[in-house]
C-alpha cells in the first residue's frame, strides 16, 4: 500500500505485540504449574488447561487443588501470620514497596501475559491494568508504614481466603492483597480458573523480594476450591469479587462462622446523559463505559440513560463512532476490543441479547466485521423496556441497553431501577444537577463527566446486591482490621432468655408497639410478661409478629427524607431525646431497677451521655476528598444505609437501646428495634419522649416480642437495609444465612458487652450505620 493510499483509507496496519518473552517464561515452567505455598510452587495432583481464548490456543496446565491444598496454604498462612503481624508497619512497607517496583520493572511482561491469558486488549493490560498494580503496591506500602499510627487501636483480622474473577486478574488481585498485606494479614488466593496465569508470575515476583513465605499463597483451580476456601475453618476473613449469585452462596456458607466478609458484585450500572451534556465528550465517555475489557466489567455502564429531546441526536453519535471500534487480536496495539474470555462466556452474551430481541427490543451492530471465534461485537439494543430481561439483568459483555427519560426525577428513578448499586455516571454541564443526582443515586462510585475513574486512594465497592465493603481509599483498610479492644463481658447471652410467665397478673397498662410515629396495636392478641428483678411482674408488652414487622419497616421507608435532613437537625433533635429523657431520669432509674435489680441512675445518665455524644458525632463523622491523580475532587462521602433492623440486648436495656439506635438515626438511617426481650419496658417508656422530641414520624419504630422470632424477619426482608443483631450464636447464624436474600450488611455480636464501656460507642458503630459513596468530579475549563 503506498503513502497516498494509506492517508486516503487512513487504514491501521498491524502492530502486534511481541508474545516471545511471555511464551518464554511459560516454556520456562514446561507449561505446567503448581500451587504457590509456603513461598515455593508445589505441583498438583490433576491438571486443567488454561487457554488463550482469542486463537484458542493452551497456554498452560493449572493444578486443581484438592481441599488438602488449601489446608496446607492455610496452615502455612497461619504460621506465617504471627510473625507478618508483629513485622514493624516499615517492614512491611519495604515489602510492598518492593513488589511495586518490581511490577514495573516486570510490566510488559505481566500485561503481555495477562493479554494472552484473558483476550483483553494489550492497550488496557499494558496502560490500565498493570500500572494500576503498582499503583496499589505503592499505596498500600504507604499504609503499612502508617499503620502504628493511623491505625492506633486496630490489628490484623488474621488470614484471609481471598477469591476473583477472570475479569481483572490482576487488578483484583492488586486489590486484595495489597490492603490485607499492608495491615499484617496473610493470604490464601484462588484466582479465576481461565486466569490463573499473572497471579503465579505474581508469585514469583514475591519471591524475588523476598517477602517472607505463608504470606501470599496462591490456590489454583475451579469454584469449588473458592468453596473449600469459604468453608475453612482456618480463615478468618473472606474477599469476594465475582458474581452476586455466587456471593450470595459464600454469604450462606459464611454464616454463624465469625468470618468477616467483604462482597464485591455485580452491577447493571446506569449511564445518565442529560440535554446540557457535551454530547461527544458523553459517546467518548460511553465508549469506555461499556466496551472496555469487552464490557466485562462490573461497574460497566452498560445501562444509556438518555433525555428524550437529544436522544435521537445522541444514539446516531454512538452508532457513528461505535462503527469505528475495532475488533481484533488483543495482541494488537491498535485493536480497541479484544476477545471474550471463554466461548462460554460469549455463548451467555448470545443468548442473553437473543433473548432482549425477543422481548422486542432492537439489535445493532456496526457493520465492520468482527473476527470468527470467541469474539463479540460491540451491540446496542434500542426499545428495551425498563423491566426486560436485558435492562435488569448484568450482560457481562459488550451489550448497551438504552431507555430515554425527561426528568431529572424520572432518571434518578431509572437510574435506580435495579437491584444493584455499584456505579453511575452523569453527564451534564450543570453542576448542581450533577451532584444532586449523584447524591440520589444509590451506588458507591458515581463519576461526573467522566467515567471508569479508579485509584488506590479512593475506595470502590457496592450499594445494595452489588455487596458490602470497600476496596482502595481509607476506608477499604477496615476491611483488613478489627478494634484491639472489644468491650465484651465475656459471658455469652443464655440461649433461652424467654421470661418464665409469673401467676397473679396485676397490669394497669401495657405498651402497644411504636410505629410510624404513634402506639399501634399488635397484630395478633398476644402479649408477653415481664418479669421484675425480684420475681414479681412487672408489666406485659405486645408480642409483636411478622405483620408488625412488615409495617414498622413501611414506616420506616416512608420517613427516607430523614436521610436528606441535615445533620445539624438530626443533632438537636438527638439532643433534645437526651433533655426529655434527663427530665424524666428518676422515672427510667426506677424502671430500670424494677427489671434488672441494678442502679438504674447510672444507666441513665450513661445514656444521656450516649444520646448527647452521637448528637455531637451527627456533623463530625463525615468523609473526605481523596487525593487521587485526576484533575478535580475525588469526593468520598458518607451516606446513611436506609432501614435498619436494630435487634437489642437484654443488658443494659435503656443503655444499650440507645446505643444501637442513636448511632444509626445519626448518620440518618431510619430504625425499626426490637428491644430487649427480657427487660422492654425501658424501651417502651421511651414512646413518650419520642413523641416529644420531635422524632419524624416512622424514624424509629419500636416493635417488642421474641428476638430470635423477629430477627429472622428483619433479616429476610427485602426493604430492609441492614441488620445489627445482638444475642445468641444460633440467632447470628439465621441472621447472616436470612440476609442472603437482597445482600444485606448484617453485624452481629454474640458476647455480652458492657455498654458502659468507652469502646460500646464511636466509629465502630458509625461506621457499620453508613456507606461510602465516591463522587468522581474532574476540572477544568
Ligand atoms: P463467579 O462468581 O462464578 O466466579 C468468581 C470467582 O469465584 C472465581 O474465582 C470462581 O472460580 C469462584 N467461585 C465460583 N464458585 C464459587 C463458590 N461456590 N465458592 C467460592 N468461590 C467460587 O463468576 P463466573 O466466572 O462464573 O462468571 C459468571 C457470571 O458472573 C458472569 O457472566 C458475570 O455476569 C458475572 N461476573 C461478575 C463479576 C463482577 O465483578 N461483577 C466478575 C466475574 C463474573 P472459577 O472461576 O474457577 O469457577
Amino acid at each position: 500500500m503506498s503513502v497516498s493510499e494509506i492517508f486516503d483509507s487512513l487504514e491501521y496496519g498491524p502492530a502486534p505485540e511481541d508474545a516471545a518473552p511471555a511464551q518464554a517464561w511459560l516454556e520456562s515452567h514446561g507449561r505446567r504449574f503448581g500451587h504457590f505455598i509456603d513461598g515455593r510452587f508445589v505441583d498438583g495432583r490433576d491438571h486443567f488447561e488454561s487457554v488463550n481464548p482469542a486463537r484458542g490456543e493452551m497456554l498452560a496446565r493449572i493444578a486443581q487443588a484438592t481441599p488438602a491444598d488449601v489446608d496446607v496454604a492455610v496452615a502455612a498462612a497461619r504460621r506465617a501470620f504471627a510473625t507478618w503481624r508483629a513485622t514493624s508497619g516499615h517492614d512491611r512497607a519495604r515489602h510492598l514497596y518492593a513488589i511495586a517496583r518490581q511490577v514495573q520493572k516486570n510490566s510488559r511482561l505481566l500485561a503481555v501475559l495477562e493479554t494472552l491469558d484473558n483476550g483483553k486488549p494489550i492497550r488496557e493490560s499494558r496502560d490500565d491494568d498493570v500500572p494500576t498494580l503498582a499503583r496499589h503496591f505503592y499505596h498500600h506500602a504507604g499504609w503499612a508504614a502508617l499503620f502504628e499510627r493511623e491505625l492506633a487501636g486496630y490489628e490484623p483480622i488474621g488470614v484471609v481466603g481471598q477469591i476473583v474473577p477472570w475479569n481483572f486478574p490482576l487488578l483484583m488481585l492488586a486489590w486484595k492483597i495489597a490492603p490485607a498485606l499492608a495491615m499484617g494479614n496473610t493470604v490464601v488466593l484462588k484466582p479465576a480458573e481461565q486466569t490463573s496465569l499473572t497471579a503465579l508470575l505474581f508469585a514469583e515476583i514475591c519471591v524475588t523480594v523476598g517477602l517472607p513465605p505463608g504470606v501470599v499463597n496462591v490456590v489454583t483451580g475451579e469454584g469449588a476450591v473458592g468453596a473449600a476456601i469459604v468453608r475453612h475453618p482456618g480463615i478468618d476473613k473472606i474477599a469476594f469479587t465475582g458474581s452476586t449469585d455466587v456471593g450470595r452462596e459464600i454469604r450462606k456458607a459464611t454464616a454463624g462462622s465469625g468470618k468477616r466478609l467483604s462482597l464485591e458484585l455485580g452491577g447493571k450500572s446506569p449511564y445518565v446523559v442529560f440535554e446540557d451534556a457535551d454530547l461527544d465528550s458523553a459517546v467518548e465517555g460511553l465508549v469506555d463505559a461499556i466496551f472496555y475489557n469487552q464490557g466485562q466489567v462490573c461497574c460497566a455502564g452498560s445501562r444509556l440513560l438518555v433525555q428524550e429531546s437529544i436522544a435521537d441526536r445522541f444514539v446516531e453519535k454512538l452508532r457513528t463512532r461505535m462503527e469505528r471500534i475495532r475488533v481484533g487480536d488483543p495482541l494488537d496495539k491498535a485493536v480497541d476490543m479484544g476477545a471474550i474470555v471463554s466461548p462460554a462466556q460469549r455463548a451467555r452474551i448470545d443468548a442473553l441479547v437473543k433473548q432482549g430481541a425477543s422481548e422486542g427490543a432492537t439489535v445493532w451492530q456496526p457493520s465492520s466485521r468482527c473476527p470468527d471465534g470467541c469474539f463479540y461485537p460491540p451491540t446496542l439494543l434500542t426499545d428495551v423496556a425498563p423491566a426486560s430481561t436485558v435492562a435488569q439483568v448484568e450482560i457481562f459483555g459488550p451489550v448497551l441497553v438504552t431507555m430515554t427519560f425527561r426528568t431529572p426525577a424520572e432518571a434518578v428513578a431509572l437510574a435506580n431501577n435495579t437491584r444493584y448499586g455499584l456505579a453511575a455516571t452523569v453527564w451534564t454541564e450543570t453542576v448542581g444537577l450533577a451532584l444532586d443526582c449523584a447524591r440520589k443515586i444509590q451506588a458507591g462510585t458515581v463519576w461526573v463527566n467522566c467515567t471508569n475513574q479508579f485509584d488506590a486512594a479512593s475506595g470502590f465497592g457496592g450499594y445494595r446486591e452489588s455487596g458490602f465493603g470497600r476496596e482502595g481509599g481509607r476506608e477499604g483498610l477496615y476491611e483488613y482490621v478489627k478494634p484491639s479492644h472489644v468491650p465484651a463481658l465475656g459471658a455469652p447471652p443464655e440461649a433461652d432468655p424467654t421470661p418464665a410467665p409469673v401467676p397473679s397478673l396485676r397490669i394497669d397498662r401495657t405498651p402497644k408497639l411504636f410505629i410510624g410515629g404513634k402506639q399501634v396495636r399488635p397484630d395478633q392478641g398476644y402479649a408477653l410478661t415481664v418479669a421484675a428483678a425480684d420475681g414479681a411482674v412487672a408489666g406485659e408488652v405486645g408480642e409483636g409478629n411478622r405483620k408488625d414487622i412488615r409495617n414498622a419497616v413501611e414506616a420506616a421507608r416512608g420517613a427516607s427524607s430523614w436521610a436528606s435532613s441535615t445533620p445539624h437537625l438530626r443533632a438537636q433533635i438527638l439532643y433534645y431525646i437526651a433533655e426529655n429523657l434527663a427530665a424524666r431520669a428518676p422515672e427510667f432509674a426506677g424502671r430500670l431497677r424494677q427489671q434488672t435489680g441494678r442502679d438504674g441512675a447510672a444507666e441513665v445518665e450513661a445514656t444521656i451521655q450516649r444520646l448527647f455524644r452521637y448528637a455531637a458525632w451527627a456533623d463530625k463523622f463525615d468523609g473526605a476528598v481523596h487525593a487521587t491523580p485526576q484533575k478535580g475532587v475525588t469526593l468520598a462521602a458518607v451516606e446513611p444505609i436506609g432501614v435498619m433492623g436494630l435487634l437489642a440486648p437484654d443488658e443494659a436495656p435503656l443503655l444499650a437501646f440507645v446505643s444501637l439506635v442513636a448511632p444509626a438515626i445519626a448518620m440518618g438511617n431510619t430504625a425499626v428495634v426490637v428491644p430487649s426481650e427480657r427487660h422492654p419496658l425501658s424501651a417502651t417508656d421511651l414512646y413518650q419522649v419520642l413523641e416529644t422530641s420531635d422524632v419524624p414520624a416512622g424514624v424509629v419504630n419500636i416493635v417488642t416480642g421474641r428476638r430470635d422470632v423477629l430477627a429472622p424477619v428483619l433479616a429476610a426482608h427485602e426493604d430492609v437495609d441492614a441488620v445489627w443483631y445482638f444475642g445468641t450464636a444460633a440467632g447470628a447464624k439465621t441472621v447472616e444465612t436470612e440476609s442472603a436474600g437482597n445482600l444485606k450488611r448484617t453485624w452481629t455480636w454474640t458476647a455480652a458487652i458492657d455498654w458502659h464501656a468507652a469502646d460500646a460507642e464511636g466509629p465502630e458503630f458509625l461506621r457499620e450505620a453508613t456507606q461510602v459513596k465516591n463522587i468522581w468530579l474532574p476540572a477544568g475549563e
